[in-house]
């Protein structure tokens, strides 16, 4: 699933291509992306409005309009925008598209979701806010995010750390992916409860946190699957894992084979020796 990096990738791409432009015409071809709203209707509502930022909010992308209005998209598991010239026969066949925006400069961005459980929620202008407050938490590339707001979004939970990154009321933008890379760049064991953690482990995780996203981001997101960049490409951080994916590989630090387990109800990889309980 898209992370932060993927998607602040997709923003990255994406923006200079959508801001200054008005959406021409607007066709939502799968009613649950905007359900329990009338895709037709959202879409009516799309058209005309002329885009002036591109931000993100966690694994949100905030698509601000000159009204005031806000499109919040989310790829959960297998969205992915492509933006180009895509009147062409292949973008038209694919069966995985489920919306396609005219720009007034001719060009298409084509929304594509496998699994279709991605979302586009149309937000007036006072509804933003109240919207994402109680469902993203800390921002782990802004200046607010300091080892001291880290601890406290971790006191007093006997949760495993992993559960507690992953949580992301507390801490916007992290998924099972980049979790495992910030522990192991932390040498904190995912299932330590993250109440008990020193603060020189919080001070090591706050940077292995930024480090292991900051990754991603250089190397433009992971391509497991589905995760594309807006101009049809691959990410490359698949090819730079620590220990994500790699059960039975070397450490990188000390050799060791990394394992396997079940951490927060997700696949967890670590290096034993680094990463001790
Ligand atoms: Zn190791």
């Amino acid at each position: 699933m898209p992370e932060l990096p993927e998607v602040e990738t997709v923003r990255v791409r994406l923006e200079p291509a959508l801001v200054g432009r008005v959406l021409q015409r607007v066709e939502i071809l799968d009613p649950r992306l905007t359900r329990p709203f009338d895709p037709a209707g959202v879409a009516a509502e799309l058209q005309g409005e002329r885009v002036v930022a591109v931000d993100r909010r966690g694994k949100y992308l905030v698509v601000r309009f000159e009204s005031g209005r806000v499109l919040l998209i989310h790829l959960r598991m297998t969205g992915s925008l492509l933006h180009g010239s895509l009147g062409n026969g292949r973008s038209v066949n694919d069966p995985h598209r489920r919306a396609v925006v005219r720009l007034d400069d001719g060009s298409d961005v084509v929304y594509r979701d496998v699994r279709r459980f991605g979302t586009w929620l149309l937000l007036e202008p006072d509804q933003l806010d109240s919207y994402l407050e109680p469902r993203v938490g800390l921002e782990p590339l802004t200046r607010r995010f300091t080892t001291k707001r880290l601890a406290q979004a971790f006191a007093g939970r006997r949760a495993p750390v992993k559960a507690a990154i992953l949580d992301q009321r507390r801490l916007a933008g992290v998924g099972n992916i980049y979790a495992d890379e910030a522990l192991w760049r932390a040498g904190i064991h995912p299932q330590r409860p993250a109440g008990k953690l020193g603060l020189e482990e919080v001070k090591a995780l706050h940077a292995g946190i930024r480090r292991a996203l900051k990754a991603g981001i250089a190397r433009q997101g992971a391509t497991l699957r589905d995760y594309r960049t807006p101009d049809g490409g691959s990410g490359a951080m698949q090819h730079e894992f620590k220990v994500y994916g790699r059960e039975g590989e070397p450490c990188d630090r000390c050799g060791a084979p990394i394992e396997k387990i079940r951490a927060a109800g997700r696949g967890t990889w670590y290096c034993p020796v680094c990463q001790r309980l």
